[in-house]
């Protein structure tokens, strides 16, 4: 097999998971739609290495061969000719993700593994318009994917036994924990965690408590590692907006309705730690404090 992976879409999560194909042995290619953006998302690979190994997690070696590994591109035929695997990581749009899976199950090879990192959206959607669907699956990373470990690997319809097969194989060299879930809207994680999020909203907008109190509550009182506000403002307000109006019109139930809150929000251009304002202020190096 190639040792070609190719990354699309170099935001929040396409640097990550390039960054850890790149640490993993893999020759990758971050795609983005300028060069501009997949330049910038290979800055923050080099930016998270650097921490890293400040912190003595990462040695100097081994940045350096992560780098020496990692490629940017805005040609997207070229961004997956003579790749293994394609992980889309563009943003949760059904129309979006069904283009590109066009294009490129018609320049990638025959061979090559086409996987969407979609968190909620359906994986037989996106496989119904490539050439080869048997060989799309969802391979969902989380945020940001050098810490989380989880990799849920989503079989649609048309996905055959031995490409989950051999997605488990290339989870395993990448150093995943693995699930396989059927496809459904939300797999199994979106599902769960957005209720708990959205939820957490309701509460803000009803004054059950303080941002902090009520990410406290989750954080002490059930050992979550970061409360369900923080949490919305790590992912992208907007990411969950798109999430939440998906499943809704999916799965239907007041649960997935999305708050007032998270809309003006969104309307307003807070977005979370990406633009430095959601339900916290976030500083360059990811300190926080409420900002509501
Ligand atoms: P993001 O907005 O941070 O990044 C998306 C990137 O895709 C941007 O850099 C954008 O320029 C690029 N892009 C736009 N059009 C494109 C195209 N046609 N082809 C390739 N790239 C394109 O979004 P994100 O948070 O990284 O989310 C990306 C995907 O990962 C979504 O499907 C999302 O649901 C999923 N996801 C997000 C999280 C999270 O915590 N943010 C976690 C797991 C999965």
């Amino acid at each position: 097999m190639s040792e070609r992976v190719a990354v699309l879409g170099a935001g929040t999560m396409g640097h990550g998971i390039a960054q850890v194909a790149a640490q993993s042995g893999f020759e990758t290619i971050l795609f983005d739609v300028t060069e501009d953006l997949a330049g910038r998302g290979a800055e923050r690979v080099l930016a998270n290495l650097e921490a890293g190994v400040k912190r003595g997690k990462v040695t100097p070696e081994a940045r350096d061969a992560t780098l020496s590994r990692l490629t940017t591109s805005h040609d997207l035929a070229a961004a997956v000719a003579g790749c293994a695997l394609v992980v889309e990581a563009a943003p949760e749009r059904i129309d979006v993700k069904r283009q590109i899976f066009e294009t490129i199950s018609a320049a990638a090879p025959d061979t090559a593994i086409l996987a969407t990192n979609t968190s909620s959206l359906s994986v037989t959607e996106i496989a119904a318009c490539a050439k080869g669907p048997e060989r799309v699956v969802g391979m969902h990373f989380f945020n940001p994917p050098y810490v989380l470990k989880l990799l849920e690997i989503v079989r649609a319809q048309q996905t055959s036994d031995a490409t989950v097969e051999k997605v488990r194989a290339i989870g395993e060299r990448l150093g995943r924990e693995m699930i396989v879930v059927s496809d459904s809207p939300g797999f199994a994680t979106s599902r769960l965690g957005l209720v708990i999020g959205l939820e957490a909203m309701r509460m803000l907008q009803e004054g059950v408590g303080s941002v902090l109190d009520i990410d406290r509550a989750m954080e002490l009182g059930y050992r979550h590692p970061m409360g369900p506000l923080a949490l919305t403002d790590l992912v992208g307000l907007d990411v969950r907006l798109d999430i939440a109006e998906y499943l809704h019109r999916e799965l239907g139930g007041e649960q997935f309705r999305a708050p007032t809150i998270l809309r003006k929000l969104v309307r307003a251009g807070k977005l979370g730690r990406k633009t430095g304002e959601g339900f916290y202020r976030w500083d360059a190096s990811g300190v926080r404090e409420p900002a509501l």
